[in-house]
């Protein structure tokens, strides 16, 4: 289009590159030597050498710009060109019947190639020339200059009106051809960039992640197959390394997309620095980076892990927060663990599991019985639905005794499985694969909606004054509807609020939100009790026992069974139970065996208790019973 706007040639346009324009213009300058030649032989063998001079003469100059055309010269050497034949024709109609002659023919066509080759500048000194030329003729011949065989001197005004009047027409006609084929070619170049345009901006859409501007899994997977093609040439250990964010989730659930997605970039800039020429990052999903590296060594790439996982550990200040993210890295590398993009990836993952259950902030390199792991996790999460379906879970119930009397003042709620083939299984062994499969928010409802129906079922039954202790997990608080689901158990099965307690853990104040403030201060406000289990062993921030309004503090059972032997464990206990005391809450000790930890406790003033030594967890049928013949004498006194 700037060409158009520019007047340039049509050539310039159709090879915007200088070396097919001079390629051309070479064509051009051979085709005009062929006929110059041509026509030389033709005036030796028929027109007795007549302009054999000129001729060769022509020859000789086109030969100097053919030496002479470069990238530069271009448009110089065209209009040269153009200027040698027209004089050439000039000089030879000249001599032979001026107007009447043979060579004026050719000037319509010499605009053409002026037209084409050297623009408009060119085409209209040519014109002029020519129409100068051809009232120049007529008042030559009419003064008798020229001598004319035709003798029709009388009308040759009238002639060299025709011609002029044919010469513009042919001018104009060329123009305009050029005219339109110059604008059809610039708007098929305009389209072409259009095309093109849209195919890069389609490009970075598929291949490119729009939030972060980072090449993904497809990107990623082509430079696999290139590697893996290439993979002869190289001594280098190449790495998969799966970066996978572990608290991203909670993140985005508790504050929004907006500070998800910046504490993303924010990410993507700091992973970005630790880039080397080794190196290539991608992100694969939305909380999960994929990592290519050449490394000389195993150590080199442990080296790189624990860098990403560092700078990946330092707090993002986000508005008002100092947000921590926690990964875990999974590693393969070509070819041990796979020669294609699909199982690099795939051991990559198991690996990453492995991280993910070790400890936060770790990476793990694949082994082969990882995979084994892995399929059985597969499986696990194959029968849980199963079960859910069927309904093979079942709650047991163990006492919670006053310390004062030993009287039963309500029961904890803890979940069986009755796996088929494999009798009854324990909860630490499938409630983690629940939370990972997501299965856990089923599983955690029917626990409530059950808990809830048989504690009413106690009252019924005269045994007025139990409560119940359903645990909950951390993540049946991430959809946010937890206190629907509580309140909605709780209607139905019409128990007061303040016969269930809901246990939560330390872990689930890890980052202080409101997301899930407000889902515990909801359920507290409606009357259900909220107790902190196993005290002790996580974060132990005091500051969360008030800002979660809990009532009861569970102190883990590690410390009650070493009470005896530690007298720092022992001193710890008694710490605890008097700093419950001191923030008016209630304490329960979980894990009591004997006599003598029982009046340990009562003698430290721990209110309630839990333990082998009075109940272990029993069905629903055998804890009425228990209960409804209850008596303390049935209790060990040593
Ligand atoms: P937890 O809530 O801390 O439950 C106490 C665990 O200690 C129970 O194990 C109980 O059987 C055991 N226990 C109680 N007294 C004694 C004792 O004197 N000695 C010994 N050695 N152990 C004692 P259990 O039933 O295997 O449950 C383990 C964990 O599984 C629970 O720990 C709880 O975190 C989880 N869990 C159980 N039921 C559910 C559930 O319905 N939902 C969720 N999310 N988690 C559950
Ligand atoms: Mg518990
Ligand atoms: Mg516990």
């Amino acid at each position: 289009m700037r060409l158009l706007r520019d007047g340039g040639s049509l050539a310039a346009l159709i090879f915007p590159d200088p070396a097919s324009r001079v390629a051309q213009l070479k064509l051009a300058l051979k085709f005009f030597f062929i006929m110059l030649l041509l026509f030389g032989l033709n005036s030796i063998i028929f027109l007795d050498n007549s302009y054999t001079l000129e001729i060769f003469t022509g020859m000789v100059i086109i030969l100097m710009l053919y030496g002479f055309v470069s990238c530069d010269t271009t448009n110089i050497v065209a209009g040269m060109l153009l200027w040698t034949l027209t004089i050439l024709a000039s000089y030879q109609a000249w001599h032979s019947n001026g107007l009447y002659g043979t060579a004026i023919i050719i000037f319509p066509s010499l605009l053409i190639f002026a037209n084409i080759f050297a623009g408009k500048l060119l085409a209209y000194s040519l014109i002029s020339y020519m129409l100068l030329l051809f009232y120049f003729f007529a008042y030559a011949e009419h003064s008798g200059f020229i001598a004319s065989s035709i003798k029709d001197s009388g009308s040759i005004f009238k002639k060299a009106n025709n011609l002029s009047f044919m010469l513009l027409m042919s001018g104009l006609g060329i123009g305009l051809a050029t005219r339109n084929a110059k604008l059809l070619i610039g708007n098929l170049i305009h389209n072409i960039k259009k095309n093109d345009d849209i195919q890069l901006a389609v490009n970075k859409l598929v291949l490119f992640d729009n939030l972060t501007g980072l090449p993904n899994e497809i990107e990623c997977n082509k430079h696999v197959i290139r590697r893996v093609a290439n993979s002869h040439e190289d001594n280098n250990v190449f790495a998969f390394i799966i970066l996978e964010l572990t608290n991203f989730e909670w993140i985005y659930a508790s504050l929004g997309q907006t500070i998800a997605d910046r504490i993303i970039c924010y990410l993507a800039d700091r992973l970005e620095i630790l880039h080397t020429d080794h190196s290539r990052l991608y992100r694969s999903s939305n909380n999960e980076f994929i990592y290519l590296i050449e490394a000389s060594d195993y150590d080199e790439i442990s080296e790189y892990c624990q860098q990403l996982i560092q700078a990946i550990a330092r707090p993002f200040p986000v508005e008002s927060f100092d947000i921590e993210m926690t990964s875990a890295i999974g590693v393969s590398i070509l070819p041990f663990d796979g020669d294609n993009y699909q199982k690099l990836k795939q051991k990559a993952h198991a690996a990453l599991t492995q991280a993910k259950n070790s400890r936060p902030n770790s990476f793990k390199f694949f082994e082969s019985e990882m995979e084994a792991s892995i399929s059985k996790r597969v499986k696990m999460v194959q029968e849980l639905k199963k079960a859910i379906a069927l309904q093979e879970f079942e709650l047991y119930y163990q006492a919670k005794v006053a310390m004062a009397d030993q009287s039963v003042v309500g029961a904890e709620a803890l979940i069986r499985w009755h796996k088929p083939g494999a009798g009854i299984v324990s909860p630490l062994d499938f409630i983690p694969i629940a939370e990972e499969s997501g299965l856990i928010n089923e599983i955690g409802k029917w626990a409530l909606e059950q808990a809830c129906l048989d504690c009413q079922h106690w009252h019924t039954l005269g045994l007025g004054n139990l409560s119940v202790a359903v645990n909950l997990s951390p993540l049946q608080f991430q959809r946010g509807n937890l206190p629907s689901i509580v309140l909605r158990a709780l209607h139905n099965s019409k128990l007061a609020p303040s016969f269930l307690e809901l246990e939560i853990t330390e872990s689930l104040f890890i980052d202080d939100s409101d997301f899930i403030k407000e889902q515990v201060s909801q359920l507290s406000t409606k009357g259900v009790d909220i107790a902190i289990d196993d005290f002790g062993t996580g974060y132990s921030n005091l500051n969360y026992l008030t800002k979660f309004h809990a009532r009861t503090l569970k102190v883990d059972m590690s410390f009650i069974k070493d009470m005896q032997q530690s007298t720092q464990k022992e001193n710890l206990v008694a710490a605890i139970i008097k700093l419950s005391a001191m923030m008016a809450l209630e304490n329960t000790a979980e894990g009591i065996e004997d006599h003598a930890t029982y009046m340990k406790l009562r003698d430290m003033k721990c209110q309630y208790g839990q333990g082998y030594y009075w109940s272990r967890p029993i069905s629903n049928k055998d804890f009425i019973a228990r209960v409804k013949h209850w008596d303390v004498n049935d209790f060990p006194k040593k």
